[in-house]
């Protein structure tokens, strides 16, 4: 992007920008962020040229303050040395000194949010919240929304209320980190959702402690030998199967012995 155009172009500019980041065009003040990130130059014109980190500062500096409802990612330790993600509505604003708003708050140092898999809510610094959205990228482009789908009119329902109503999806929202996805029509796309699906990640996650220090420790175990009988698995079946699953889990030397063993499996078979 170069050369200077009216503010309507770099408002489009930025809030493409902010929507292709999978980020919502209506939490941020757009003008501020034209402000910051396109400077001005006389004749009211402005650069459009987009310096990555000066975006990144402005977009952080410029983005709504949380309010109450919002839903909202936060980092959970648990009992036994990990950390989870965990989702859930801030309720309350807090002061620096843990002291509850009578009023409107300002400047909230800390908030309360109710988590809905934890036996607590989580009370914390509000720099340690992160948006749930964030951690999604939104799709809405047909096409790669039903990408793949083998249905007989190639399009994936609603997962919520498509097996009745035959509502095709509309939105489609990836976790970032995992990959995993859900499909949805507009109206059942609800921030729940993404907190839906943010914490099936972090059940699989759990679920599979065991088998991530297992591969750990040993990551040869992955490429194990299968077993003769159609019957039984060997545990390097069991292994490559958990792979395929949540291929983002896999510790990175069990991840690279995989993909050889892959390689070498489809060389074989060709020859
Ligand atoms: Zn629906």
């Amino acid at each position: 992007m170069s050369g200077y155009r009216s503010i309507r172009a770099v408002r489009n500019v930025i809030e493409e920008t902010l929507t292709a980041e999978g980020r919502h065009p209506s939490a941020y003040n757009i003008a501020g962020i034209a402000r910051d990130a396109f400077t001005a130059r006389g004749g009211g014109g402005y650069s459009t040229s987009l310096d990555v980190e000066v975006w990144r500062a402005a977009v952080d500096k410029h983005r709504r303050p949380f309010g109450l409802g919002d839903t909202v990612r936060v980092v959970v330790s648990t009992k036994d040395g990990h950390t989870e993600h965990h989702y859930g509505r801030i309720s309350q604003f807090r002061k620096t000194n843990g002291g509850i708003y009578r009023g409107r708050p300002v400047k909230p140092h800390s908030v309360y949010v109710e988590l809905d898999h934890h036996t607590s809510g989580w009370l914390g610094p509000l720099a340690e919240v992160t948006p749930a959205v964030d951690d999604f990228e939104i799709v809405r482009e047909w096409r790669d929304i039903h990408q793949g789908c083998l249905s007989w009119d190639s399009a994936y329902r609603c997962l919520r209320c498509g097996s009745s109503s035959y509502k095709s999806a509309r939105v489609m929202a990836v976790h970032r980190a995992s990959g995993q996805r859900v499909r949805l029509c507009e109206e059942c796309f609800t921030d729940d959702e993404l907190g839906r699906l943010g914490h099936e990640v972090m059940f699989y996650e759990r679920n599979s402690r065991q088998t991530i220090t297992e591969l750990t420790e040993n990551p040869e175990l992955i490429t194990e030998a299968a077993c003769d009988s159609y019957y039984e698995k060997s545990d390097g079946e069991v292994y490559r199967e958990w792979a395929d699953a949540f291929p983002w889990m896999v510790p990175v030397k069990a991840a690279e012995l995989y993909a050889a063993w892959k390689e070498q499996a489809r060389a074989s078979a060709g020859a």
